[in-house]
């Protein structure tokens, strides 16, 4: 973790940044996160619960609510404990309007640049400032946006030059501090330095070592925080025209080797991975075979000579990338992440220390 946040120090060498640990540090834990990140210059997050948990775990830097406010009783929450929060609709500013602010708050002003998600349009964002700077209490105001293609320079839809435009437009003479780019546009930072000149960059999965897009986390030389490891715990000779596992879905064509992997979707692994998905076992390149159980998956075992119960699997992480088997699997490694399930046994440390 630490080493990633260096790498986007090094992409975005002027910007402050956030760093995102949102959905329980995208899955590794708040407090792992909070530790890993110790170096980061705010950390940001959707979950008020997990705001406050990082203030009683002793972080006294910045945090940064990603949606803001859901209830006006949340606004005693950002005044108490100093939490940064994104303003998005005019809902929110009504209730910060309405609320007397018990002590002064620095707040992220969303403006929807194209993502349609949240925020308002560049031509609304001047009037919704002005209101926000109305409101006695309300000190810093950050100008934010958010890119929905930043992994890639040239979109054909909505490319990320595009939304710099807007948000230009939308800014222009408005004083306060420029947030754009989560990991894609910090990856991004070499290619369109002038354009992504921010002074806060938010990145995310780029210090879990994934990647936004189609480069692999090595072309960007990060290192993978969460490896999924597991063991062989059985195995079976098949011979031609056997099956394995629920549905009979694999057929084995002449005789092989299956192990049986203390893995299944119950542990967040994902039941639509493909055959053909790639695992390791013993450190050797082989793929998933049949359906994922609850608590199982097969294996080929054929290209493992020395394979036995006990052969250590990863799943991925350290030697296999998480990118490449989401996308075996048809989803995105920040998927995969965010859905390891509790059960999971965490150990921290090159060889496995437990947590
Ligand atoms: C999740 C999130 C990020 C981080 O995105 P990554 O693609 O993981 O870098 C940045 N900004 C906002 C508003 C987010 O919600």
């Amino acid at each position: 973790m630490r080493h990633n946040l260096a790498r986007a120090r090094s992409c975005a060498p002027s910007a402050k940044i956030w760093g995102v640990v949102k959905a329980n540090a995208y899955g590794h834990g708040l407090e792992r996160g909070m530790r890993g990140f110790a170096d980061a210059d705010g950390l940001a997050l959707i979950e008020t619960e997990a705001a406050l948990r990082l203030r009683e775990l002793g972080w006294t830097r910045p945090v940064l609510l990603l949606e803001g406010i859901f209830d006006v009783a949340d606004i005693g929450l950002l005044c108490e404990y100093g939490f940064n929060s994104t303003v998005h609709c005019l809902e929110q500013i009504k209730m910060l309007e309405y609320t007397q602010l018990q002590s002064p708050i620095d707040v992220h002003l969303k403006m929807n640049t194209g993502m349609n998600r949240l925020g308002f349009l560049p031509a609304e964002y001047a009037a919704a400032h002005a209101r926000l700077r109305a409101i006695p209490g309300i000190r810093n105001i950050t100008l934010m946006t958010h890119f929905a293609n930043a992994d890639e320079l040239e979109h054909p839809r909505l490319a990320i030059r595009e939304q710099v435009r807007r948000f230009q437009l939308g800014a222009q003479g408005l004083v306060g501090e420029r947030s754009l780019s989560n990991s894609g546009g910090v990856l991004q930072q070499a290619e369109l330095a002038a354009e992504l000149s921010n002074d806060w960059v938010r990145p995310g999965i780029m210090l879990y070592g994934g990647t936004p897009g189609n480069k692999s986390a090595a072309d960007y030389k990060l290192r993978p925080t969460m490896t999924l490891a597991s063991a062989i715990i059985g195995m079976q000779q098949l011979v031609a025209g056997d099956t394995v596992g629920y549905g009979s879905r694999f057929e084995a064509s002449g005789p092989m080797t299956v192990g049986v992997v203390a893995c299944g979707y119950a542990d967040g692994y994902p039941r639509h991975a493909p055959h053909g998905t790639p695992v390791l076992v013993d450190g050797v390149r082989t793929s998933l075979i049949g359906r994922v159980s609850m608590d199982m998956m097969t294996v080929d075992l054929t290209p493992i000579a020395n394979a036995r119960v006990g052969s250590s699997v990863v799943l991925w992480g350290d030697g296999l990338p998480i990118d490449e088997v989401a996308t075996a699997a048809g989803t995105i490694g920040y998927e995969l992440m965010c859905a390891l399930a509790a059960r999971v046994r965490v150990f921290e440390g090159p060889l496995g220390q437990p947590a």
